[in-house]
């Protein structure tokens, strides 16, 4: 693989990292100003930044083998520089100049598999920029400054799940956040537990039409039980009164939010997996977002020694199961499971393990 050396014929200034992401619990409770339970994954972007040696932006991607030169006047642009050079309009527009510079881009985090190389990108771009310039800004500014580029350059409306988790999760740990207020806890990891990720092998082709379908869906549920967001709904019984569909998105919202905020209060691995098996359950009947793919790989999950339990995670319709096994045993495990659930005919593949 290149280097900065290699691309750049110069040295580097500094170097920053973020990782990837898998969240663990609290599915599609972001944009209902919920509860989410992201952790960090092993797989890091890293960035080599330095001065650029005349007045453009000289960006190279080692995995796309891409190369963008970008006139800092610029608007429109294209692939993966859109996430790197919003990262530096955002620092500007909050007031900072930043002049052209070389950015190096290397990572170890699946694209485009819903473990968020996107925010890693833009969390250690960003981190990246702070320690060249010097910028005093904290890592839930760097969060928010991070999702601002990828809203208003990269064009994607996301929450901030991503980018916290990016920018304050670590791998040995989970981080609670409530993502209406930014209040976040650190919480330790299940005794006697680590994760596996699998990849379905099925494309999250349905899944932006379908992720705006439910939001929608939900901002209706609210409005009809008088609340600002499902957020500010804990008693599943509440749902009772509304039509039949928005019931049952509400009562995933509602429990959902209510399973993570149980594991605040300290759980076992056993219990957080159950926690897990019912977030898929939920997921499934209620907010119907699984695939028969995904119920497949979490069904031989959780039918596995080993395994305390399994979930679709990210936004469904396709992508990647997260499940909790006992430590030591993720790479036997995820073995066994990917060989059973691609003898039936599917093309999945390990992604953290
Ligand atoms: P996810 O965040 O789930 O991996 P996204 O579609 O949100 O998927 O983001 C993927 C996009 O992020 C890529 O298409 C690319 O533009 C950009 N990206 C992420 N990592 C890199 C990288 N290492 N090099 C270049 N571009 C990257
Ligand atoms: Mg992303």
């Amino acid at each position: 693989m290149m280097d900065y050396k290699q691309i750049f014929n110069a040295a580097p200034d500094v170097q920053a990292s973020a990782p990837g992401r898998v969240n663990l619990l609290g599915e599609h409770t972001d944009y209902n100003d919920g509860f989410v339970l992201p952790t960090a994954i092993p797989q890091q972007t890293t960035v080599h930044i330095g001065y650029s040696p005349n007045d453009r932006h000289h960006f190279y991607s080692a995995n796309l083998e891409e190369w963008v030169d970008v006139n800092p006047e610029e608007t429109e642009l294209k692939g993966f520089a859109k996430y790197v050079y919003g990262c530096i309009r955002v620092v500007e527009t909050i007031g900072y100049s930043v002049p052209p510079v070389n950015i190096f881009v290397s990572s170890s985090v699946p694209i485009g598999s819903g473990l968020s190389s996107s925010a890693a990108l833009e969390v250690a771009t960003l981190r990246g920029l702070r320690s060249l310039l010097g910028l005093p800004f904290d890592d839930v500014k760097l969060a928010q400054l991070g999702q601002q580029a990828e809203i208003q350059y990269a064009g994607v409306s996301c929450g901030i799940l991503d980018q916290m988790a990016c920018s304050l999760a670590d791998t040995e740990h989970m981080l609670f956040l409530d993502t209406r207020t930014l209040k976040r806890q650190i919480l330790p990891f299940p005794t006697g537990a680590e994760i596996v990720v699998i990849d379905s092998g099925v494309a999250r082709s349905l899944a932006s039409s379908g992720y705006n379908q439910r939001r929608s869906e939900c901002e209706a549920a609210a409005q009809q039980l008088g609340v600002r967001a499902l957020r500010d709904v804990s008693d599943p019984q509440a749902v009772s009164q509304l039509p039949n569909l928005l019931r049952k998105r509400a009562r995933h919202v509602i429990t959902e939010n209510n399973r993570v905020l149980q594991v605040l209060s300290g759980v076992s691995a056993e219990v957080f997996g159950q926690l897990m098996n019912a977030s898929h359950a939920s997921l499934r009947d209620d907010y119907e977002v699984s695939i028969p793919a995904l119920d497949e790989l979490v069904d031989i999950f959780q039918n596995m020694p080993d395994v305390f339990g399994a979930r679709l995670t990210g936004a469904g319709f396709g992508g990647a199961c997260v499940a909790l096994v006992t430590a030591g045993k993720a790479k036997a495990v995820s073995k066994q499971v990917l060989t059973k659930y691609n003898q039936a005919g599917h093309k999945g593949h390990i992604l953290v393990d």
